[in-house]
């Protein structure tokens, strides 16, 4: 039975397995920004230049790349490139209280992609570089389930002809799109 096309999860995993990622594919980053503006994710994948003299942008990348550099490996399946541990787990830095979810769920995606794409189930920990603490994440059934409906949603969102409809959310102020958003750019 041949693939269907039509529904996003089914066209994520034919294009990254047959080498057309021109197709659909979904980066760790999408589905950090699906979790926190969609708007944001449509600007991404618009291509839309981001600002990164941003100082929270900064300091974000600053946490992401070097709290746990010692301990962590980068490794690239083709669209991602998660933090494997030494122990074979899955990192994910969690660099502000306001991002917990979407952090979570860049992580769940990381571990989806990686049993259906890779055949590897693994184990994940959410990291708290700035508290010292983490926490486990284990991709169940469910968890799963909110990481294909989150695939559709952002094969809905980058598929739209215009931006979505823009609303304030608490990191405007330190998102890389704040001038296209509230500066005249309304489109
Ligand atoms: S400035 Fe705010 S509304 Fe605009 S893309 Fe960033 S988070 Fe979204």
């Amino acid at each position: 039975m041949g693939t269907d096309r039509t529904d996003p999860v089914q066209l994520l995993l034919e294009s990254v397995k047959s080498g057309t990622p021109e197709d659909f594919v979904v980066t760790g980053i999408m589905m950090r920004y699906f979790h926190t503006c969609h708007r944001e994710l449509w600007f991404d994948s618009a291509g839309v230049e981001l600002d990164r003299s941003n100082t929270a942008i900064q300091w974000g990348t600053y946490i992401d790349e070097t709290s746990y550099a010692d301990s962590t490996q980068a490794v690239h399946y083709g669209p991602i490139a998660p933090d494997i541990m030494e122990d074979g787990r899955v990192m994910e830095v969690k660099p502000a209280s306001s991002m917990e979810e979407a952090s979570k769920m860049q992580l769940a995606y990381y571990l989806w992609y990686l049993k259906h794409v890779c055949g590897d189930e693994r184990e994940g920990v959410l990291a708290y570089p700035t508290e010292r603490t983490r926490d486990s994440v284990i991709l169940t059934d469910a968890l799963e389930e909110k990481v294909e409906t989150a695939i559709r949603g952002i094969y809905e969102v980058i598929n739209r002809d215009s931006p979505p409809e823009l609303i304030e959310k608490p990191y405007c102020d330190s998102c890389a799109y704040q001038e296209f958003c509230w500066s005249g750019y309304n489109g």
